[in-house]
This record gives structure tokens, C-alpha cells and sequence, in this order.
């Protein structure tokens, strides 16, 4: 086990998953302690809310300061507890800070607009407003970067929050909190940690949280939608995908297998975004299957920290074997593995996987239908490029979708008719602050990050504001005017 919790023993075990050894513990919250928790978010609220802008701008570019100054000490903190190399590391928390800042200058942009009224003497107004206490869930894979997409933007609408992380990776945010979350009023950022079904669904079902944003998988989004159904919270949801990745007849074979290994194989396989289904031009299947295998032939496999490593551990035993149930689901339909597929023999502790590229796959097996979230390569032939297109959106994901191309006529084909909330053409993964991420069908339909990413924490109010106190002729009565 990568946690273990108790609550005889009040704490979460935290594990390195690419050595099994203890990193550190954190105290596991009790009911009580989630109640204060929202209590405390709630009771500041207000005085958050009409915190003025500039304030708020001024703290949120503080905290991201903060995060400069620890960055050496967080990236090392996130690669033992999560296990992605390091580059990867340094690469999130750019990203984390990059946020704080973004989100401290958008908030003081704008709150609304004013409409064309219907009448001279009135003032039509639309206010963005914050929704109160807004909780965060968070995943394991990416765990500050996650945070920083929401509680960054909550808190420049003027929300206050109550973070829960991952109880796999809660060190790296409890450190964030002490050392550059600290300068909030209090009250303003509160965390808690424990297990999902018992302290994530406390603070759900706690009547004072308005919104609840969570990233994670479908399974604990619909049962996160279904606790907040009665009292119709907010819910903004960031879920699993089952991403495609295209590779067009015109591609570059050895440019393909770097784009792809990347694309599939970045945090072992554990993105969001990561591909997990290939579909690969029958006419030069054997020059790109070639090069793909070639390429991933001479990735390092070893703990994240270790500087030459490329690919570090999983983050633990389940997600594991979900991967190798997977290939061994794909195997048994009849596909072939070209290299990887098992264990690797010779760590003796850690939860790696071999990067593994298949063959002969097709949609009715796990490997192309379900989320892996592992580091996988399935490739599967295609025909016609319309063909390719129509294997893209035969799947009930729709997070992201790549394509390697320089035929403007296919990469507008595939981004007008590939339904998924990100399309990257020729450089997969990439992320720009300022545009929206967020999927369609089963990966949830929350956007973060641009000018989405602060409107979904805010609600709209319609002001209608008349400045002439006369009584209306349409108003009681009708029979008798004047
Ligand atoms: P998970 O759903 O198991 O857990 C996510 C968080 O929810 C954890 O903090 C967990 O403790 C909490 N939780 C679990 N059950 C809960 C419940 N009943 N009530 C309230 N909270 C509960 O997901 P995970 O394994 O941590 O993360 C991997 C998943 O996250 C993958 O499916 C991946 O695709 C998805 N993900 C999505 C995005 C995105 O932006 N769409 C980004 C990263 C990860």
C-alpha cells in the first residue's frame, strides 16, 4: 500500500511508491475537524468576498513568490510521494505557479457586464459572484498542479476554501500550505485529509458547501454528483479519459514515436490526457509500428529522483494491476505484445511497469475502451483518415485528442469532428493558462484555466435597477388604468 489510514491511529501513512519506504504521516481529519474546516471557510467568507480585488491579487502573487523561493524543496517533495520524474516535477510546479499568478491579475478584471436596458431610467447589471465555501478533491497524479487550477481561481472570485488531497499524495500540499499558503486571513484556505468515502463525503454532504470541484474518476464523480443532487450544489468535475492519438499518413516516423512516447508515457501513463489508444495509417503501419518500438526500446525505467530516469514507478499495487489486467484482457483477444507487457525484473521493490506497445487491438477489448492509465500503446490500423476520426469518437470519453499532421484539410477535419474538449495538432499535452481544459461526454464538463476557469466559480446574478420610484401602468390594476 502506497497510504494506509486508521482512525485508531489518527494518521495517513504516506509511501514512496518507487522504493515501498515511509515518507511521512499526516493527521487524519476527523468529522469533527472537516465540520471546523467548513466552519471556518464559511465564517470568513464574507469578509473574503468583499476583500478588495487588488488584495486578493496581491496575496495570490504572493503565494506564487513563496512557491519560487520552495520550489527545489516541493518538486523533491512530489517526486517521492508521486513518482514522476523530475523534469516532469519541475515542469508542475511551473505550471502551479504560473496559475497563482494568472488568476491573481484576472481576478481583478472583471465581475459581470452592463446591458442595454429596456427602459432610460433603468440599469441592467449582470454580476459574477462567488458561491461561498467551494471544496476541492483532488487526485494523486498531478497534486499541487490540480490544486492550483481551482483553488487559485476560487480564490480570485472571492470563494474560500477547503482542500481535501489525495490521500496518496497529501505532503507535497500540506508543505504548500506552511510554507506558501500562509499569509491568507485565516480561515480563507483550510485543509483536511483522510479517505474518499469517509472524509471527502463528509465535506460534500456538509450543507455550508456550495460547489464541490473535484478531479478524479468517473466512479467518484457520479457518486460525488449523486451526494450533492439533494441540495443541488455546484459541481465543477474533472474525470477520466480514454485519449486518441491519430497518426496521420504524412507524419515523420521518428518525430511520431517521440510525440507518442511522450504523449503516452509521461508519469508512466498516470495524465488525464495521457494516450491510451493509437490509430496508426495501414499503408505505413510497419515504418511507424518500427519506429515507435525502436524509440521505446531505450527509455530508463527507475525511481523519479534518479536524474537519467524516464520513466518512474506507478503510484501503487491496484493501479498496477489494473494496467497488467488490461494487457493480459488484450493478449487473450488475440493482440501481440511488441515490447514490455510485464513487471520489470529487476527492481526488487516499486510499482513500475514496463512501457508496453500492442498490436492487433481492437474496440472490444479493455485496453481501447476503458481507462489504463498506465503506460500503454496500443496501435490499431485505420483505413481512411474518416475512418480514424470515427474510431476517435467511438468511445464514451471525450477529455482530449491528438493528431500528427501537416495537412491543414485533415487537422481542421479532425478538430471540428472529433468531439473532446482539447485537441492538440502536432504537439500533444501542452496547456496555455489562458484557454480553457475540460472534457465532454464521461470525462465531466468542467472547464479550468482561462477566463472558464475563474467563471466556474462564480454564479451570475441579473441586477434590474430602476431609478424612477413612479408606479408602472402594467402593473394591478388591470381593468382600471390611471
Ligand atoms: P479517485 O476518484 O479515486 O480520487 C480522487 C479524490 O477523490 C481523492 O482525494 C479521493 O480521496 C476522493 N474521493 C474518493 N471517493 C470519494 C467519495 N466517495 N467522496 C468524496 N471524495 C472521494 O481518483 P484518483 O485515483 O485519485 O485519480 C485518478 C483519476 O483522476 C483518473 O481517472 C484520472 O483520469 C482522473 N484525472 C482527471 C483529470 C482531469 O482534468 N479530467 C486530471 C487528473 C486526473
Amino acid at each position: 500500500m502506497s497510504a494506509k489510514s486508521s482512525t485508531a491511529v489518527k494518521e495517513i501513512e504516506v509511501f514512496n511508491p518507487a522504493t515501498e519506504e515511509k515518507l511521512g504521516a499526516v493527521p487524519y481529519s476527523t468529522t469533527d475537524d472537516v465540520v471546523k474546516a467548513v466552519e471556518a471557510a464559511e465564517s470568513n467568507f464574507k469578509r473574503w468576498k468583499d476583500t478588495s480585488a487588488n488584495v486578493r491579487a496581491e496575496l495570490l502573487h504572493g503565494a506564487a513568490d513563496k512557491m519560487r523561493k520552495h520550489q527545489k524543496k516541493l518538486i523533491e517533495l512530489l517526486t517521492l510521494e508521486q513518482g514522476k520524474p523530475v523534469p516532469e516535477n519541475e515542469e508542475e510546479m511551473e505550471w502551479v505557479i504560473n496559475t497563482f499568478d494568472y488568476y491573481a491579475e484576472l481576478g481583478r478584471h472583471e465581475r459581470g457586464r452592463v446591458l442595454p436596458s429596456n427602459e432610460p431610467s433603468q440599469l441592467n447589471i449582470v454580476v459574477k459572484e462567488p458561491f461561498g465555501v467551494v471544496a476541492c478533491i483532488l487526485p494523486w497524479n498531478y497534486p499541487l498542479l490540480l490544486l492550483a487550477w481551482k483553488v487559485a481561481p476560487a480564490l480570485a472570485a472571492g470563494n474560500t476554501v477547503v482542500i481535501k488531497p489525495s490521500e496518496l499524495t497529501p505532503l507535497s500540499t500540506m508543505y504548500m500550505m506552511e510554507h506558501c499558503l500562509d499569509e491568507f486571513p485565516k480561515g480563507v484556505i483550510n485543509v483536511v485529509n483522510g479517505l474518499g468515502p469517509d472524509v471527502g463525503e463528509t465535506l460534500v454532504k456538509h450543507p455550508a458547501v456550495r460547489a464541490i470541484a473535484f478531479t478524479g474518476s468517473v466512479a467518484t464523480g457520479q457518486r460525488i454528483a449523486s451526494l450533492a443532487a439533494p441540495a443541488m450544489k455546484k459541481l465543477h468535475l474533472e474525470l477520466g479519459g480514454k485519449d486518441a492519438f491519430v497518426i496521420a499518413e504524412d507524419a515523420d516516423p521518428e518525430v511520431t514515436a517521440k510525440a507518442l512516447a511522450y504523449s503516452a508515457l509521461a508519469n508512466a501513463g498516470q495524465v488525464c490526457t495521457s494516450t491510451e489508444r493509437v490509430y496508426i495509417p495501414q499503408k505505413r503501419k510497419k515504418e511507424f509500428t518500427e519506429a515507435i518500438v525502436e524509440f521505446v526500446k531505450k527509455l530508463k525505467i527507475g525511481p523519479g529522483i534518479e536524474p537519467t530516469t524516464d520513466i518512474g514507478p506507478m503510484i501503487g499495487p491496484t493501479f498496477r494491476d489494473k494496467v497488467a489486467n488490461h494487457v493480459e484482457d488484450a493478449r487473450a483477444h488475440g493482440a501481440k505484445v511488441l515490447i514490455g507487457g510485464s513487471v520489470p525484473k529487476n527492481f526488487d521493490k516499486g510499482y513500475y511497469f514496463e512501457p508496453t506497445v500492442l498490436v492487433d487491438v481492437d474496440h472490444s477489448m479493455k485496453i481501447m475502451k476503458e481507462e489504463t492509465f498506465g503506460p500503454t500503446i496500443p496501435l490499431m490500423e485505420y483505413k481512411s483518415f474518416e475512418q480514424a476520426i470515427d474510431y476517435v469518437n467511438d468511445s464514451e470519453f471525450g477529455l482530449g485528442a491528438c493528431l500528427l499532421s501537416s495537412d491543414p484539410m485533415k487537422a481542421k477535419l479532425f478538430f471540428e469532428d472529433v468531439k473532446a474538449g482539447t485537441i492538440w495538432i502536432n504537439d500533444p499535452l501542452t496547456d496555455n493558462y489562458a484557454g480553457p481544459f475540460g472534457g465532454m461526454k464521461l470525462s465531466g464538463g468542467a472547464r479550468e484555466l482561462g477566463q472558464e476557469g475563474l467563471d466556474g466559480f462564480r454564479e451570475v446574478k441579473h441586477v434590474h435597477w430602476e431609478f424612477a420610484t413612479s408606479a408602472k401602468s402594467y402593473w394591478f390594476p388591470y381593468g382600471k388604468k390611471g
